[in-house]
């Protein structure tokens, strides 16, 4: 059985900066969560940050692909550093995707750690830009497909082009 990994705060754990929640409804996580499929995995969290925790951006919205070769950092409104706590949680959810063999992530869009299309642009205005969270590039990096909440049903998609290869061809 293909494992999934999740962002925790979409399963209702209570893990966002802010302590909520950002609990999908989406009927399809609804049921690989039934089947046991789903691995819940907050990479702030885990990463050393408390809940809650001052909200925190990648300066220039470079993506995290600039903060994993150290050309970005990523800083709280109040200009605090956790670039660290971030690399920490991306290396940590590398980890648990390889434990359960995740070859594809559902990740909550537009967070500094999680976003796979859009990350906030570093100025703390709500403006949100293209681009990757730090725990986004880094699984890219390693062949884990990431898709936001609102594309489970492409995540579905690739998952069984990986059941099935022909069915690629
Ligand atoms: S780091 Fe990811 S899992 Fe954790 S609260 Fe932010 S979006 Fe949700």
């Amino acid at each position: 059985m293909e494992r999934i990994l999740v962002s925790a705060c979409l399963m209702g754990r209570k893990v966002r900066y802010d302590g909520a929640a950002k609990t999908s409804g989406d009927a399809l996580l609804a049921a690989w969560w039934r089947e046991g499929r789903l691995v819940p995995f907050c990479p702030e969290v885990e990463g050393g940050l408390p809940v809650p925790r001052p909200a925190a951006e990648i300066e220039g919205g470079a993506g995290g692909e600039a903060v994993l070769s150290g050309a970005a950092r990523v800083l709280t409104a109040g200009g605090a550093d956790v670039t660290e706590a971030f690399l920490a949680g991306a290396r940590a959810a590398l980890a648990t995707a390889r434990a359960h063999g995740v070859r594809v992530a559902i990740l909550k869009e537009g967070s500094p750690s999680c976003g796979s299309l859009t990350v906030y642009d570093g100025a703390f205005g709500g403006r949100r830009v293209p681009g990757h969270g730090v725990t986004t590039a880094l699984l890219e990096l390693h062949g884990v497909a990431v898709f936001g909440e609102e594309r489970v049903a492409e995540a579905a998609a690739r998952l069984r082009a990986l059941d099935d290869p022909e069915s690629r061809s």
